[in-house]
């Protein structure tokens, strides 16, 4: 059985003093034969404990540490109903599968038996990894790995089959409901559009057609299930897909689904190969709740909303807009399993709010790599990963509060340690507080407000604009020295890097030094780029206008086009200074980026008229400017300014004279590696190494 110990003390009743605060968010939901105690839901997200060893039992602790911080219902990562539904063994289409889901419904009702879990089925269609994936059509997504085998009728029957028999499995299995996702480029999803589905017999055609297929599921699976089991269809509410869902279409599909057999209808606001950003920082918090809004106007079911709803705030302000019934929050349960009792507890200012980067999620998760949340490494890590109080209370200093030594001081203190925190600068944060300046990454603010509360809450010792050294911190006796204190930029070796034009990458942020019209940028990872963004933004940043946002990416809101997009050229505001960004590698500029954003990155330079150069030799800087070879040939840029973006060397001096001293040190974050070094490195290696301390 599960180790129920590892769910802790926060066992305790929750204590609702922001009752009134977040009336809406706290009000329950009554569904006929059933009830929702709140509002607060933890949205599907696939982690990868599906399939990894031991995966039930992680999952059972996975989500129980959410059931019992007060979330009102809970659905799972997608569940393939058969084995050609994506390719990999974690399906559920036998008994014997069914009884391991009950480690995950057993525990999460263990920890509050109000909160319901639904498991999500999810067919992944065309997206599927393996030859044998099927779909309406033979057409190959973008990003699939197979030309799927079209489904003929008895394939059809198959799925319809398929699905009910894994929505009763379960039911077996102790689930409240299932969710079956019709959306995001998944198989449901490719009977609804002309351009995945080109049948023309009873499955294709009309979109009386093309709905036939999820409407005879959600027919089966009631069917299969009975009455009182929650049961919820996923919609693309809008697809941003050229030529994809009409306005008029969702909702007939949305009144046939409900007349089908649904309680809940889920809106989505995405087809994984569309090019418009959905979920990434850059997305203005609550952009798409509108549409979920109209809709629930029209189909009078209760409705989750859903994207870059991160805080209880912009949750109970969706619902006091009558937007939704429920709010879905995925990816803030990553971050912080404790988001809705700190909400009810009026402890908002201690959540530790999902930034929405992606880095350790959904990068992860299209990379095959097990989920977890850049500012949470715990997440997707509950079994392996625990704090617990120490037996030796040592006294430790953190040298550098970057997220590095925030995050080790903070959980170090919270383990029991006394610990004491030296900042040079006046303010905490270190780099993330250049990251923040940078259109876009506004919400990296969050963060280092959740890391200010912390150090309040756990008693670290702060001592700001201190530059300590290895004499003082000898001549105050800790047990431990942790060095954090980061990097410091590279400047390249090129001839006239002390040119006037020359400017580094932390002046240009902190507008230092002024930055002229015509800008060369030496180097282009993530710091060059976001460089490029700072310049060449004009107005107010996207990620707080909605309005600027839909703009930016051509989307029609108000009209409800197909799909949502306007299809003409987006109209994206430009400082018009003109920017070339470059770099050595012979590689795309922009290649190592993060997976599931660098395309935006990207996107947003060129239609700005950013020029991306690689292949780059940098010759010498002087009064006319860059002088180059690009690709063999000499090249000179008439730049104004060259700014320097190449990377950075890790600031080791003062370890260098603990050890000198003989004083025992450990080394995290940039001052270890500072290589390919990320926030999410810094601050797992810190979290992992005041777990043991
Ligand atoms: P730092 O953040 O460099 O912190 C070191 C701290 O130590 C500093 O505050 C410094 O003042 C202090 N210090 C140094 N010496 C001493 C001393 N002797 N005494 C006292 N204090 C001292 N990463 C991501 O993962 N995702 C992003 O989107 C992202 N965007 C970024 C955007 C920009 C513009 C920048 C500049 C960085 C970005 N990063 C991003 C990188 C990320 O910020 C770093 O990887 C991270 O900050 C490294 O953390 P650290 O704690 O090791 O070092
Ligand atoms: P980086 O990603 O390592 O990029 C450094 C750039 O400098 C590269 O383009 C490199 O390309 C170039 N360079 C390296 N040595 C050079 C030299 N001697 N002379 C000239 N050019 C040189 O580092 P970064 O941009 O400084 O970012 C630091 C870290 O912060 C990165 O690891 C990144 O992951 C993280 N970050 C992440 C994001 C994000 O959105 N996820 C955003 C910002 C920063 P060539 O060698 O080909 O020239
Ligand atoms: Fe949010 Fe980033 Fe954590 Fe993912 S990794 S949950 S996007 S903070």
């Amino acid at each position: 059985m599960l180790g129920y110990e590892q769910l802790g003390e926060g066992m305790r009743p929750m204590i609702a003093i922001a009752g009134q605060k977040y009336s809406k968010l706290f009000s329950p939901l009554d569904l006929g034969f059933t009830k929702l105690k709140n509002r607060a839901l933890m949205g599907s997200m696939h982690t990868g404990l599906e399939e990894a060893e031991n995966g039930f039992a992680r999952q059972a602790v996975f989500f129980a540490e959410r059931a019992k911080n007060g979330v009102g219902m809970i659905i799972t990562g997608g569940i393939p109903p058969n084995f050609e539904a994506s390719g990999h063994g974690a399906k559920l289409s036998t008994p014997e599968e069914a009884a391991q889901h009950r480690l995950v419904t057993e525990a999460v009702h263990a920890a509050d038996p109000d909160v319901k879990i639904c498991m999500q089925i999810l067919h992944a269609g065309p997206l599927a990894r393996t030859p044998e994936c099927v779909a309406p059509s033979a057409v190959k997504s973008r990003i699939g790995a197979f030309v799927p085998q079209e489904l003929d009728e008895a394939g059809i029957e198959k799925q319809i089959a398929d699905f009910a028999n894994c929505a009763a499995l379960a039911r077996s299995a102790g689930y409240d409901g299932v969710e079956i996702i019709g959306s995001g480029g998944y198989l449901i999803s490719t009977f609804l559009v002309e351009k995945t589905n080109r049948r023309t017999d009873r499955w294709g055609g009309s979109f009386e057609n093309r709905m036939r297929f999820p409407v005879e599921v959600i027919k089966r699976v009631r069917a299969a299930v009975g009455p009182n089991f929650i049961l919820i269809f996923r919609i693309s509410a809008m697809d941003m897909l050229e030529g994809g869902l009409a306005r008029e279409e969702v909702i007939a599909l949305g009144k046939a689904v409900v007349a089908a057999g649904v309680n809940i209808i889920s809106t989505h606001f995405c087809w994984h190969e569309a090019f418009v950003p959905t979920i990434a920082t850059m997305v203005p918090r609550a952009a798409f709740t509108q549409v979920t809004g109209r809709l629930r106007r029209e189909l009078g079911v209760p409705m989750i909303t859903s994207n870059r709803i991160n805080m209880p705030r912009v949750a109970e302000d969706v619902l006091v807009r009558g937007d939704a019934d429920i709010v879905s929050m995925a990816r803030p349960m990553l971050a912080d399993p404790e988001l809705v009792r700190k909400a009810a507890e009026g402890r908002e200012d201690e959540i530790n709010t999902c930034i929405a980067c992606n880095q350790a999620c959904l990068d992860h998760t299209f990379t095959g790599r097990l989920v977890s949340c850049l500012v949470n490494p715990r997440a997707c890590h509950e079994t392996e990963l625990a704090f617990n109080p120490t037996s030796v209370p040592k006294r430790i200093a953190v040298v550098g509060a970057g997220p590095a030594g925030l995050a080790f001081a903070t959980t170090a203190a919270e383990r029991g340690h006394n610990v004491t925190l030296f900042e040079a600068g006046p303010e905490i944060g270190g780099q993330f507080n250049l990251a923040r300046k940078i259109p876009g990454k506004e919400e990296f603010e969050e963060t280092l407000r959740y890391f200010r509360r912390m150090i309040a809450v756990r008693g670290v010792e702060l001592r700001l604009n201190t530059r300590v050294d290895a004499d003082a911190l000898k001549s105050e006796g800790f047990d431990e020295v942790i060095v954090a204190t980061g990097i410091e930029p590279r400047v390249p070796n090129i001839e006239g890097i002390d040119h006037s034009k020359v400017v580094g990458y932390i002046d240009a942020i902190l507008g230092r030094r002024k930055v002229g019209r015509k800008v060369a940028i030496i180097g282009a990872g993530g710091i060059g780029f976001d460089i490029a963004e700072l310049i060449t933004h004009a107005g107010i940043s996207a990620a707080l206008d909605i309005d600027v946002f839909a703009r930016e990416w051509g989307i029609d809101f108000r009209n409800h086009p197909r799909g949502g997009v306007t299809g003409v050229k987006p109209d994206v505001a430009s400082s018009g200074r003109e920017v070339f960004l470059m770099q050595r590698k012979a590689d795309a500029v922009g290649r190592n980026l993060g997976r599931t954003t660098g395309w935006t990155h990207r996107l947003v330079l060129q239609r700005r008229g950013v020029h991306l150069l690689s292949g780059v030799d940098y010759l010498k800087i002087d009064d006319a400017g860059l002088h180059t070879r690009v690709n063999g040939e000499f090249k000179l840029f008439d730049v104004d300014t060259v700014i320097v973006c190449a990377g950075q060397t890790s600031l080791r001096k003062l370890y260098d004279d603990l050890q000198t001293r003989g004083i025992k040190a450990s080394l995290i974050g940039g001052a270890f590696e500072a290589a390919e070094l990320d926030a999410k490195r810094a601050i797992d290696q810190a979290t992992r190494l005041a777990a043991v301390i």
